[in-house]
């Protein structure tokens, strides 16, 4: 690691890197070559580095602490259960998990009442396809390409995004087809009206050539998160929930990313009036404080395994700490209107921002999203819309625009060629504006990469 007077680290913060890099096998790395940022202290929408540099978490360390670093309630709940009781396997009931499941079917569209809980969101998205596929007797899963649903083997087989490629052993069952972006439209078209219809009938096609008997589910993120943040039309996922209730296909909405606060609501596709037959959730139901996931099943899917067996469970599903926390988080989010917050900040600040940076600055191609949810799409070129880094990898003019915000105090999350403004939902408005205005500055060398 180059010795700058940012990263002159701490001798505790040293000792984390060195043992890190000694022993811990990191996420979708190749380990030769990274040097980990240590964060050694958190709280509300800030971080601290192991030099001791305070960072603005525009992140949300992968878009999971909606609540903020160390909420109080959420550390004192946590305390509290951990002094009561740590672990109870799943056969058992528990105050605290009755108590999580009961607030989330409180919160979920429908009659989706039914929770099963799992470790974090891939396991959600496994255990959603299982019971979709025991519930239709069928087998194959339709989701879409610029998607991402989980790193473990059924979860990134339909992964719609190039972390799928080297996984991918084929005849999974899985078959991609392409949902609406009208930024980059598959479909020619012009309007987000002619996105919707085009997109719509490209599904039903699919549905058609593949044998609608043969579909058990049609899996997406209510609002695509790490594939770019596109929010949809609600005749879009109008017309997904028609085409399921034809064909009798399990409509699974992932909202692992987009769920508990994140786009103003406590589920993204409430902002469509859209109703599914499962929601995956994880991050935010916790604020990650503990992991946790889970699967919220309509009645009718519950249903089918009320004199059947469920094949599947996990020692820690509903685990007591993770519950507790739950517990906390969803209490104190509709307490301190945290979730309201996030609608609030985004139509009044976080948008508007966006969209007042994008015409000063010519490598944004286009600002997505809603609540705090955003996608800044970097391009070369606004007029050929090429991509300031290709599809699946990065580029120096990303990573120059990484060092930057970074070196200005604001913690990015940059996947492909977009900056993802992901704060936590209780981001204030100074906090919104202070992020923003380091964005402007940093953008300076994103524009720098521009040939327009
Ligand atoms: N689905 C979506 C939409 C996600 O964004 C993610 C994680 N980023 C997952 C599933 C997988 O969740 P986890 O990493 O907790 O397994």
């Amino acid at each position: 690691m180059t010795m700058t007077p940012e990263t002159i680290l701490t001798p505790e913060a040293a000792r984390a890197y060195e043992l890190d890099r000694r022993h811990v096998f990191h996420s979708w790395s190749a380990q030769a070559a990274l040097t980990p940022t240590v964060i050694t202290a958190a709280e509300g929408c800030y971080v601290w580095d192991g030099a001791g540099n305070r960072l603005l978490d525009f992140s949300s360390m992968l878009v999971n602490t909606n609540i903020g670093h160390q909420h109080p309630k959420v550390i004192a709940a946590i305390a509290e259960q951990a002094a009561k009781l740590c672990t109870v396997a799943p056969q058992f009931a528990n105050d605290a998990r009755s108590e999580a499941a009961r607030l989330i079917a409180e919160r979920t569209p429908g009659d989706l009442d039914t929770i099963f809980f799992t470790n974090g969101g891939a396991d959600a998205v496994e255990h959603a396809i299982r019971m979709a596929r025991l519930h239709t007797g069928r087998y194959k899963v339709l989701s879409r390409y610029r998607s991402y649903h989980g790193g473990t083997e059924t979860a990134v087989n339909v992964t719609g995004d190039p972390r799928r490629w080297p996984n991918d052993h084929g005849n999974t069952g899985t078959v991609h087809f392409f949902g609406p972006f009208l930024y980059r439209s598959e479909f020619d078209a012009e309007t987000e009206a002619q996105e919707t219809d085009r997109a719509l009938a490209h599904l039903a096609r699919t549905i058609e050539m593949e044998g609608p008997s043969t579909i058990a589910a049609i899996v997406l993120e209510s609002v695509p998160g790490t594939a770019g943040i596109m929010v949809p039309t609600t005749e879009y996922l109008a017309g997904v929930r028609e085409l399921c209730d034809t064909h009798g296909i399990v409509f699974i909405a992932d909202e692992v990313m987009a769920g508990f606060g994140r786009t103003g609501k406590w589920f993204a596709i409430e902002n469509f009036g859209v109703i599914p037959d499962l929601i995956t959730f994880a991050k935010g139901v916790n604020s990650g404080y503990v992991p946790l996931g889970g699967v919220a099943i309509s009645a009718a899917i519950a249903a089918t395994f009320a004199d059947r067996v469920y094949p599947g469970g996990l020692t820690y599903s509903g685990h007591p700490l993770a519950a507790a926390a739950a517990v906390a988080t969803i209490n104190a989010m509709t307490e301190e209107r945290i979730v309201e917050n996030a609608a609030e900040i985004g139509e009044r600040v976080l948008g508007p921002g966006l969209r007042e940076l994008a015409q000063r600055h010519p490598s944004i191609g286009e600002v997505r999203g809603l609540g705090v949810f955003w996608a800044v799409e970097l391009v070369r070129d606004r007029a050929t819309r090429e991509p300031l880094a290709p599809y699946g990898g990065t580029s120096p003019a990303m990573n120059e625009l990484v060092a930057a915000c970074r070196a200005r105090g604001l913690l990015p999350f940059v996947n492909f060629n977009r900056l993802h403004v992901v704060p936590p939902c209780v981001i204030t408005e100074a906090e919104a504006k202070e992020g923003l205005a380091i964005l402007d500055r940093a953008l300076i060398v994103a524009d720098a990469h521009t040939t327009s």
